[in-house]
């Protein structure tokens, strides 16, 4: 039998536009993604952060970091 492994490496993050706040994608922390509304360069340091959500990729659940 084989276990699922919880793998913290993986988990995606919401990127949020820091200039308009749209709502891009949820993607792995390591992404960059443009806004196609405003064309800011969004990556996990600019990112506007809503809130402090993490995604695993293999999961639906949701986990909170507090
Ligand atoms: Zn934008």
């Amino acid at each position: 039998m084989k276990k699922k492994k919880f793998n913290s490496g993986l988990l995606q993050v919401e990127f949020v536009c820091p200039k308009c706040g749209k709502k891009l994608a949820w993607a792995l922390p390591s992404s960059e993604m443009n806004c196609p509304k405003c064309g800011t360069w969004v990556n996990v340091h600019n990112r506007k952060v809503e809130n402090n959500l993490y995604l695993p990729l293999d999961d639906d659940q949701m986990v909170l970091f507090v």
